[in-house]
Formats: structure tokens, sequence, C-alpha cells
């Protein structure tokens, strides 16, 4: 008999790309009905462009306050800010990249409030999904059961902006990586699938096509702008599809159409990186990670592979800035981190497979 159950979708609200975004900024806060925001960013790059840029476009209409993160934040610093700021806001605005909008996340969570997201960067899907990355997500896990982080649960943005005139000016290496994690959309949902024949993990149509959907917008835009890719078109192209990707992970309500065996490999490297001291961004990990489930998918892992290389991200370990035990390490260790994600990666992977799979796609 079938499952019954409700399925309830939150997504953002509003969704603003383009050069010049930040100025939809008040409209937005207007339109919402916000008239007090508690503004958070990093503490040097994205602080300037919060004090530059962003704030000049909300001091005449709106309350704000704005507050910096340190580099690196502990879970007591995101509970006692948590703790600070909810007296008087239920609005909270986050200028920054991947780490600052996981902190913001959290805060949102503990706090009950709503959050709009504004990233700097296109490195990876994280802007515009409720879910943060897989280390802070240990940790919390870790914490539950102290103060209130056993009520955190993830949080959907209220609106993304996505001012590609910022974006524009990132680390190339963070929009390489940003492609990167819009390929792996493929592999992630191929697992996604495997789950669901194999194991019945429930599957949504929906969510899969979107999200793989994604993937397809940033192939078809590399191969006809190859290194123009990077110009605003292209970056437009890329901020939508890295948005969409998280609205598929709203619309699943899990991250699965945009997390599989690759992202494991990801959560694997990472966890090595603090043994072997290396650090990579996540979309060039799970770019290269992409070519190799896929060939343990059977499938085509070339088209990976050369739209990576027609954007110059790293395609070979010795670009990734690791070496083939790291790789195989770490190939072995994916699916030990989140047993209960069934992907082509479950029933293990034999010393021997993984050293054949990183020589017949060329990646050593
Ligand atoms: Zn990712």
């Amino acid at each position: 008999m079938a499952e019954h159950y409700v399925q309830e979708i939150v997504i953002p609200r509003r969704v603003a790309f383009g050069p010049g975004a930040v100025q939809k900024i008040p409209y937005i806060c207007e339109d919402i009905g916000i008239k007090k925001l508690a503004i958070f960013s990093g503490k040097t790059y994205t602080k300037k462009i919060t004090s530059d840029v962003i704030i000049p476009q909300i001091e005449d209409s709106l309350d704000f306050s704005h507050y910096t993160f340190p580099e690196n934040v502990e879970l007591e610093y995101l509970h006692s800010k948590a703790k600070e700021i909810k007296k008087d806001q239920s609005y909270l605005m986050v200028v920054g990249g991947g780490k600052v909008i996981d902190y913001v996340k959290v805060i949102a969570s503990l706090t009950n409030s709503e959050y709009l997201a504004v990233p700097t960067n296109a490195s990876h899907d994280g802007f515009s999904s409720p879910y943060v990355n897989f280390i802070l997500r240990e940790q919390i896990s870790n914490f539950k059961g102290k103060s209130n982080f056993s009520k955190y649960s993830p949080v959907s943005p209220l609106a993304v902006v996505g001012d590609t005139n910022l974006i524009s000016q990132a680390p190339k290496e963070s929009l390489t990586s940003g492609v990167g994690d819009s390929l792996s959309k493929w592999v992630a949902v191929r697992d996604w699938k495997l789950a669901n024949r194999l194991k019945g993990t429930k599957y949504d149509i929906y969510a899969a096509t979107f999200s793989e959907m994604t993937a397809n917008m940033v192939e078809e835009r590399v191969i006809s702008l190859k290194r123009l890719f990077f110009s605003e078109t292209g970056v437009r192209v890329l901020m939508k599809a890295l948005g969409s990707s998280g609205v598929a992970m709203c619309i699943a309500g899990s991250s699965r159409p945009a997390s599989g065996s690759e992202h494991l490999v990801s959560h694997a490297l990472d966890k090595l990186s603090h043994e072997y001291g290396y650090k990579i961004p996540h979309g060039h990990q799970t770019g290269l990670a992409s070519i190799l489930m896929m060939y343990l998918h059977g499938d085509d892992w070339n088209r990976i592979r050369n739209i990576l290389l027609e954007v110059e991200a790293p395609v070979t370990l010795k670009e990734l800035g690791i070496d083939r035990d790291i790789m195989k390490e770490a190939l072995q260790e994916a699916q030990k981190i989140r047993p209960e994600r069934y992907t082509i990666l479950a029933e293990g992977l034999t010393e021997k497979a993984a050293s054949n799979a990183i020589e017949m796609t060329g990646i050593d």
C-alpha cells in the first residue's frame, strides 16, 4: 500500500539575479515587511562589501545592526550570538560565502528567524539550500542535547540576491568550484535512483529532474561560451544553476538531489585533510569525484571531465594537490561517513577497484 504522508515545501520567496541585483534589496525588504535587520558578514572582504555596497542600499529605510564572524566559529559562539540577537530581531541577512551563510542558517534555526542570503561567490549551492556543510552538521549532531541545539532544524532562505557584478569579482577558483559542484548533480541523481530501486528510498522525480537540469544548464553554457564562461552571462547561469539546485533540495526536503556518492568522497577528503594538511575547494573535490563516480555507475564520465577541462577546473589528483593514496583512502572511507545514504559506494570499494577507477578515468 502506498505510504501516506504530507509533503511540505519551503522555498525562497524572492530571488533576484543579475548585475546590480543588490539594488533590489530595499524593495524586497519592503514587500516582505522587514523593518529591522541583523546583517552578518565575514570579517574582512565581505565586511567591506557589506559596508560599501549593501548598507548604502538600506540605511535610509531600515533599522539594522552589522555583525562580523571571526575566521572559525564554534557552536557555543553561534549559540551566544543567537541569544544576543533573539530579543529584537526576526529577520537576518547574510553577506558572504558558504561558511558564513551556514553560520547564519544555524542562528536562524536557533532564533526562529528568517534570513536573506546575499552570496559573494558561486563556489557551491549552499546559498539557496536549507542545509549546512558536512562538518558543521556533524558538530551539531554531537552537540545535540546540549542547550537548545536539540531544536535545530534546517531553514530555507526567505530570499536570495545574487549580484553578478559582485560574484564576477570573486577568485576564479571559486567559480570553477561552482562548476564542479553543479556537475555533481548528475551523479547525485543517479545515486538517488539507485537507492530508490534497490532500497526503496523515497524518490521525487520533480526534485530529481529539476536538479539534473541545473547541471545541463551549466554544460550548455560552458560549451557555447568556452573560456568566456566567466563573463557576466556565464556567471549568471552558474548562479541560477546553483541557486536552483538549492531549491531542488527544498523541494525534496533532503539534500538527496544534490548530494550522492561524489559528495561522500568529498566529505571523506575533508576528514582526511586534517591528517594530511591540504585545503581544497568543495566543488573541486565534488567535480573530480563525480568523474570517478560516473565511471562506477558505468556512465559517461568523459562528459563531466570535458566540461571541467573547458573551464580549467582540476581533472587530476595532481591539480587537486593530493596523491593517489589519499584518494584511494577517501574512496574506501566515503560510504562509512553516511551509511544510511545508499549510493554506488554502498557495497564498499576494494583497493583494486579504487585503483582501477583512478587509472581508467585518467585522473592520476
Ligand atoms: Zn556541494
